[in-house]
């Protein structure tokens, strides 16, 4: 495929603009402000662009051409209602008075609740552009709280070995020391080990329930009990919130601070770095920490912008966050409604269970057992036919359909990490199925196959190590 600038013909254009009506006004900019060179923009036809960019289009992989179980991404469908609603604010400016945006504000203001009741938390900022971001941002809010308390012995943040690997750089970023914690024989928290390091100098423990693999932390309550009383906070990854929506929330597990990702599970479409929305709840107590503003509501019913918060961890991000993030976030939560979200978790861990059990006759599955929104294979015993997780992922591509997640979490070796989410039909499951012993049967009887996969794709395997380590982003 030629690239944009390639196509580029002398005084082509893609647009028209009327004829001006108006007077031509000139600004004089100064000599040094001139451009020396012409910007060598590419000049093409309204429908060479429009051709050139569907090609690209197509040339990827999205939810909406083809199944996406990756893995904690919670690759599920999203309502083109959505994009239709987002759309509807698209000329509303960040700039405008109070008064002339009350609709954005109330749609805000409404969320902040609505994302306080399913967190089972006291109040929500929505400023954070990312989940990481959100996590930093609930460091921030932990060190708030040990300064404003007088906690200065306070300096560690517990995370466990399946966590995500945003969650020690939030911890490390906001100026803690990080402290791995073993996960038992059962693929959760082991809490002997925990009450090992459990002592007053921890400030926080960050957590994923379910965890990266995909299980329920059952001895939460007591972990939460044994935090507490060391005046330690606990916070909830809750980027992936697909297996509990409706059925069991953060804040009456015991943790005082929660991010959600808006861009995950409340169905916004996601990856390559696209806008996102993390937000953050916190319990009662550490309110007054939270970035600034929130949106608020006076005694005459306006909404506005509170800065009013005097313990504040500070600004997060410029303006009031992604805010088309929010609307779509917004719509889905009122389409779905309560039994709605309870429905859409109760289906996310059917599929998910559903497939672990179809696979795991031949598919090791670590730590085996009725799992959540999502499930690990260990792909170890793939190296007995001359293979690797990593060809097997390949391989896939060719069937039409998106590797899942590969090599986390990190505690299982080869790992491949399985969410097909809530939204995938039976037959969708089953074609996945069939795909995934197809492949097998390759790896057994003509392992090469693997190796050099992909075949269909408009790129053909990377050098993934190269492509890392020599960034090059033009053609
Ligand atoms: C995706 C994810 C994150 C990070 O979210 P970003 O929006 O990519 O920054 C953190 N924790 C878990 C468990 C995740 O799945």
């Amino acid at each position: 495929m030629k690239l944009i600038f390639e196509k580029d013909k002398y005084g082509r254009t893609a647009f028209s603009l009327p004829k001006l009506d108006v007077p031509e006004t000139k600004i004089e900019l100064e000599e040094e402000l001139l451009r020396k060179e012409d910007p060598g923009l590419p000049q093409v036809h309204e429908l060479e662009i429009v051709r050139h960019y569907n090609e690209l289009e197509r040339k990827n992989h999205s939810v909406d051409s083809g199944f996406y179980p990756l893995g904690s991404c919670t690759m599920k469908y999203n309502p083109m209602l959505n994009e239709e609603m987002a759309g509807m604010f698209n000329n509303i400016h960040p700039y405008l008075d109070e008064e002339h945006i009350q609709g954005a504000l109330e749609l805000m203001y409404n969320l902040q609740k609505h994302l306080g009741e399913i967190t089972g938390m006291d109040a929500i900022t929505l400023q954070p552009a990312a989940g990481a971001h959100g996590e930093l941002t609930g460091m921030l809010i932990v060190r708030k709280y040990i300064e404003d308390n007088g906690y200065t012995n306070k300096t560690k943040v517990i995370l466990p070995d399946s966590a995500h690997g945003t969650n020690p750089a939030s911890a490390k970023m906001a100026g803690f020391d990080v402290l791995e914690v073993k996960s038992g024989p059962d693929g959760r928290v082991d809490l002997e080990e925990f009450k090992k390091v459990m002592d007053d100098s921890v400030a926080a423990i960050m957590l994923t329930n379910p965890n990266t693999l995909g299980l329920f932390e059952k001895d939460i309550l007591e972990i939460a009990k044994l935090a507490h009383e060391h005046h330690a906070l606990l916070y909830y990854d809750g980027a992936n919130l697909n297996a509990i929506m409706g059925k069991v929330r953060p804040g009456d597990m015991g943790f005082d601070i929660v991010h959600l990702n808006l861009h995950k599970t409340f169905s916004t479409p996601h990856g390559m770095g696209g806008p996102g929305s993390g937000p953050v709840g916190v319990k009662e107590k550490l309110k007054n920490y939270l970035p600034k503003p929130i949106v608020d509501i006076n005694e005459d019913g306006k909404y506005f912008f509170n800065y009013d918060i005097p313990k504040s961890c500070g600004r997060l991000r410029t303006f009031y966050g992604n805010f088309g993030v929010m609307v779509r976030a917004y719509t889905y939560i009122l389409m779905m409604g309560k039994e709605g979200l309870k429905f859409a978790s109760e289906m996310a861990v059917l599929n998910a269970n559903y497939l672990r059990k179809k696979l795991e006759k031949d598919f090791k599955i670590a730590f085996d057992d009725v799992c959540k929104h999502e499930f690990v294979i260990d792909g170890t015993f793939l190296k007995e036919y001359g293979v690797k997780t990593l060809d097997f992922a390949k391989r896939l591509l060719d069937y039409g359909i998106h590797p899942p997640t590969i090599y986390f979490p990190l505690i299982v070796h080869e790992a491949m990490m399985i969410e097909p989410t809530e939204t995938e039909s039976k037959e969708e499951l089953d074609h996945f199925v069939e795909v995934m012993y197809k492949i097998l049967e390759e790896a057994k009887t003509d392992p090469e196959i693997l190796k050099e996969a992909p075949y269909n794709t408009p790129v053909r395997r990377l050098n993934e190590t190269v492509a890392n380590k020599q960034l090059k982003l033009r053609g």
